[in-house]
């Protein structure tokens, strides 16, 4: 592994960014990232009328049953235990009940820029997330990472 003490620098060429070569990341469908405990799953406008039209649901219909707003922004309401209103949970296994719409953050992760900041950023959000430690996962080239990390993942 790379000097866990690299950060990200914004001007360094890629060649130099210690994920370089790719990393490695399955969903295991724990649903760690789902639920558990509250968060927000941060909405885009697009990201809305994507899961609206999936959902066959006029937007407005959509927004008022499935959004919340906060801190001026948008994001997916919680059930009561904390777990996001889509995630669907049988046998062991989570699953998306809009993955093929999910939102930006969920299709960006776990290639965010605060995994990305140094190995130990990485090292630290795979303590929950067991896919960004499975050394048999598919290796994602640097260029899908990079594409990932420059999509926000939160209004902030
Ligand atoms: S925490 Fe990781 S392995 Fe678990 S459901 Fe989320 S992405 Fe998949
Ligand atoms: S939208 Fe799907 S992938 Fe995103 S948090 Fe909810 S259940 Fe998980």
């Amino acid at each position: 592994m790379a000097d866990t003490h690299l950060p990200i620098h914004p001007e360094a060429p890629a060649s130099d960014l210690w994920y370089s070569d790719g990393l490695r990341f399955k969903c295991t469908q724990c649903g760690n990232c789902c639920g558990g405990g509250p968060g927000y799953v941060w909405l885009t406008l697009e990201d809305m009328t994507r899961i609206a039209g999936f959902l066959k649901m006029p937007f407005d219909d959509f927004t008022r049953k499935f959004v919340r707003k906060v801190k001026g922004a948008y994001s997916l309401v919680e059930r009561a235990n904390f777990d996001c209103i889509f995630l669907q949970r049988a046998d062991g296994k989570a699953t998306c009940g809009i993955y093929p719409v999910r939102p930006m953050q969920c299709r960006t992760w776990p290639f965010w820029e605060m995994n990305l900041q140094t190995p130990a950023a990485w090292t630290h959000a795979a303590s929950r997330c067991p896919g960004m430690c499975d050394l048999d996962a598919p290796k994602y080239p640097l260029a899908h990472i990079e594409k990932c990390r420059t999509h926000p993942e939160s209004p902030d």
